[in-house]
């Protein structure tokens, strides 16, 4: 019945770009998947005489019956008045004001509608590649709508009649499985660049397609990801990976170029060494990593980082070793420089690349187990993730003379036993063979 009764509002161009109503007993959203401090939010604004709504992801996973991650308010009240209204809010951001209000562990964020500004406009601010700097001019539901980021996020559910306000385009796009940006997609990916990893972010999470003109720009305006901060860029790529889609995202982002921009090191070895061991190994990691989530383990950032990274610092200690430096050196040479390099582009904290440290320098140690060094590894906090990370390497299909079955018995044994172990172990740590390397690979460019 739905589909219909959108189908005719679509035929009606003038209306296309319109907010419809759809009424409560029309759309599958009910009270019982809200959160209750999001909706306590909806009514104390409404009580005082505010427009107030859910908008955006949650009204979007509530209508494809999946779990919103998070709940999200907009509404008329300016940032000042939010303030006021809730004693446990503060105003965060500079780009964007918003205000969180805080009930314990969870944070409902509450953005005033935004509008859309002219140049002159002190409250909007651009540089000269049409990126977004600041964008805090306010206006009303519809304005708010067009700058949301793609169809199926400009939804808004008020406590009101419970109703949803979107645009018959967006109903039907999800409807249809369909990531679409509102308006020009080459203006909207240059005021936002990260609005590309938005698009590839969903099309994997949600299982949709990104339609033709929201995806055709991104492969050439991927890098315009180099001017994102690179702290929001920590935070994003996270996001893209850890969801528990992270294999599927990893091959929509070599789909779109956007690997290159984000992890050129990385970029640069899965594209330059022959064998495609690296490319298994990230993928084994990435696979490890979605079961984990999915299975409602922990896992670290510092993990991850440690195997996207690892290819680049493997390569780079081989490097330094073929040039004269000698094996521990050269290793911890080449951790410092991709380290160092990386963090221009993402802003890896102290409190994840101190651990991702940790795991590739213990890769140099689990192959020296005589007299008590063993024991010492063993020992180590960080062994567990740094074993972890051996099986994940020898999965890949690196040769190391069973050094990870050997951990593996050790850590099945104690005392006497891991004793003998030691006691018979030959001095024969796994011989690093050089692998030969060819030129990068020529980009196949559509006139080529
Ligand atoms: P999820 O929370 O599941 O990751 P989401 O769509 O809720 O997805 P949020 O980052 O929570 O994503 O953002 C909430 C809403 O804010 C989005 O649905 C979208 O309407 C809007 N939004 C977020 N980021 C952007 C952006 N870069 N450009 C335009 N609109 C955006
Ligand atoms: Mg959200």
């Amino acid at each position: 019945m739905v589909v219909k009764w959108i189908k005719r509002w679509l035929k009606q161009p003038e209306q296309a770009h319109q907010l419809i109503s759809i009424e409560r007993d029309q759309h599958s959203v009910s009270r019982k998947g809200i959160s209750h401090n999001a909706l306590k939010v909806l009514y104390r604004l409404q009580n005082a005489g505010h427009e107030a709504y859910l908008v955006g992801g949650c009204v979007r996973d509530l209508q494809l019956g999946l779990n919103p991650k998070d709940f999200d308010v907009a509404t008329d009240a300016t940032p000042e008045n939010i303030r006021k209204l809730f004693s446990n809010s503060r105003i965060i951001g500079r780009r964007f004001r918003i205000v969180h209000v805080t009930f314990g562990r969870e944070i409902i964020e509450v953005t005033t509608f935004r509008g859309e500004a002219d140049e002159s406009d002190s409250d909007h601010k651009q540089s000269a590649e049409g990126l977004l700097l600041r964008d805090n001019v306010y206006g009303s539901l519809a304005d708010d709508a067009k700058r949301r980021d793609f169809t199926i996020n400009a939804m808004y559910y008020t406590a009101k009649d419970f109703s949803i306000k979107a645009y018959p385009q967006g109903m039907q796009d999800l409807q249809d499985k369909v990531i679409r940006i509102i308006g020009d997609a080459e203006t909207r990916y240059r005021e936002d660049p990260v609005r590309m990893l938005r698009a590839i972010r969903f099309a994997a999470k949600l299982g949709f397609n990104i339609e033709p003109a929201t995806e055709t720009p991104i492969n050439t305006l991927a890098p315009l990801l180099t001017h994102i901060a690179p702290a929001r860029l920590f935070d994003e790529l996270l996001k893209l990976l850890m969801s528990g889609q992270g294999r599927d995202t990893w091959e929509l982002m070599q789909k779109y170029d956007i690997v290159e921009p984000l992890l050129p090191q990385t970029h640069q070895v899965l594209n330059c060494v022959e064998d495609d061991h690296y490319a298994t190994f990230i993928d084994i990691a990435l696979r490890n990593t979605d079961a984990r989530i999915n299975s409602g383990k922990p896992v670290t950032p510092a993990f991850l980082y440690a195997a996207l990274l690892w290819p680049a610092v493997r390569e780079s200690a081989q490097h330094n070793i073929d040039m004269g430096t000698p094996e521990i050196p050269a290793w911890h040479k080449a951790m410092a420089q991709v380290l160092e390099r990386q963090v221009k582009t993402i802003a890896i904290p102290k409190r994840f690349s101190i651990p991702m440290k940790e795991i590739w320098d213990m890769q140099l140690r689990l192959p020296k187990r005589r007299a008590n060094r063993a024991e010492q590894i063993a020992g180590h906090p960080r062994f567990r993730a740094a074993y972890d990370f051996l099986i994940l390497r020898e999965d890949a299909g690196e040769q190391l003379n069973g050094l990870g079955q050997w951990w593996t018995d050790y850590q099945a044994t104690n005392g006497e036993a891991r004793q003998s172990m030691v006691a018979n172990l030959q001095n024969n740590p796994p011989a690093q063979k050089r692998r030969r390397r060819r030129p990068p690979r020529k980009r196949q460019t559509p006139e080529s």
